[in-house]
């Protein structure tokens, strides 16, 4: 995630939440993206390093856990760097050009010098992000598919390029053997269902199984991913997006919760704030009077409702709105309770962090650590591949 200073309660609820599912699901890499703040930022880099701390602290605060996940910052496993050069080797022109979002995002920010190398690098970097953990899956909203699109095409020419081996189905043969009988079993029937099903689920689980086999060598293990995905070597597997769906958290005027459209709530929000903004929002413009009736459908508070309130309370609203029965400021009470409860939890979490320094620094190292770890095994390999390993 970029750097972009406080988050608000659509992030919460659009990735963060999930991310916290996530961690317990998977293996984890959550990080940072200081260097993508600079591709857009790179004239004004003055308020990232703030931005990076409450970033981490609204992680934090969200349930995203260091001890079930790995949370670092992307500039200090400068692996990153060298990978993105790596691939940038190999990556035509025009995979980058024809990203739909490159030409997008020029014309949204046309008040900025886009036509950068950096910029237009950006989903490249992204791709050495994800290949550089060699992800099975990246957790995106359905605009970023194309980012892990391109990241699977430049995994496959890589592959393709580098991942050539004479006698690569006999030493896969071999390290199965090694495997035992029934796990070879299983796992031989776990590529089948990936091969001729594209079943996913077998894809994982046949890479938990060889995870678990204490007598295989990485470099079999690395042979029996390849065999499984029925290609040569593979050394940068091809990742799926995981498709998350988009917030539905509507702002404060009915538009979708954004700091651009300045309409949001901020993820630790103090109570009393948030009972401002909430008392402040605009009703359905049909309710002039209190004995006027309203119609929820038409009114961004009840589109908070949907998210925040029960079915009995939301039946209330209706009906108490729809017969002028109940005035707005009645109707926003118990939205303002359910937004000050959930993030209580969170508030309390925040406080540990926000003192404490010392505390979130070295979260975060041991999280460089965790990574460095990763990243430098993977890019022993690329180098290896790239006839880099003098
Ligand atoms: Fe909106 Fe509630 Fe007022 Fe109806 S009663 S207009 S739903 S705030």
């Amino acid at each position: 995630m970029r750097p972009t200073g406080k988050l608000h309660l659509g992030h919460y609820h659009g990735v963060l939440k999930n991310w916290v599912k996530l961690q317990h699901e998977f293996e984890c890499f959550f990080f940072v993206a200081d260097w993508h703040a600079l591709t857009t930022q790179y004239d004004d880099p003055s308020n990232i390093e703030q931005s990076v701390s409450d970033m981490v602290i609204d992680w934090l605060a969200a349930g995203v856990n260091p001890g079930s996940s790995t949370m670092f910052i992307q500039s200090q496993v400068p692996e990153h760097a060298e990978l993105h050069l790596l691939l940038s080797m190999i990556t035509p022109l025009g995979w980058l050009e024809r990203i739909p979002t490159y030409k997008d995002q020029q014309e949204k920010l046309r008040e900025k010098d886009l036509a950068t190398y950096g910029f237009l690098g950006y989903p490249l970097l992204q791709s050495a992000d994800i290949l550089m953990y060699r992800a099975g899956r990246v957790p995106v909203g359905a605009d970023q598919v194309s980012h892990v699109e391109i990241t699977r095409e430049i995994a496959r020419r890589f592959n393709h390029l580098y991942g050539r081996e004479p006698g690569f189905e006999d030493q896969a043969e071999a390290a199965i053997v090694k495997m035992g009988k029934k796990n070879a079993k299983l796992y031989r029937n776990l590529k089948k269902r990936y091969q001729e099903e594209g079943d996913l689920d077998s894809l994982e689980t046949a890479r938990a199984l060889l995870k678990e086999q204490q007598n295989i060598s990485l470099g079999d293990r690395e042979r029996l991913y390849g065999f499984i995905e029925g290609g040569g070597k593979v050394i940068l597997p091809e990742p799926q997006p995981l498709l998350t769906p988009e917030s539905k958290l509507s702002g404060l005027d009915g538009q979708k919760m954004s700091k651009s459209y300045n309409n949001y709530i901020g993820l630790r929000e103090v109570p009393d704030t948030v009972a401002v903004k909430i008392r402040t929002m605009q009703t359905d413009p049909a309710r002039v009077r209190r004995i006027d009736p309203g119609e929820p459908e038409k009114c961004p508070v009840y589109a908070l409702h949907k998210v925040y309130s029960d079915a009995d309370t939301r039946s209330w609203v209706e009906i108490g709105c729809r017969s002028a029965g109940i005035g707005c400021l009645d109707c926003k009470k118990p939205l303002i309770d359910s937004i000050v409860e959930e993030q209580r939890p969170l508030r309390e979490r925040a406080a540990e962090y926000e003192g404490n320094p010392d505390l979130i620094r070295s979260i975060l190292e041991e999280g460089r650590e965790r990574a460095r770890d990763a990243a430098r095994d993977t890019l022993d390999e690329v180098r290896s591949a790239m006839g880099l390993s003098y």
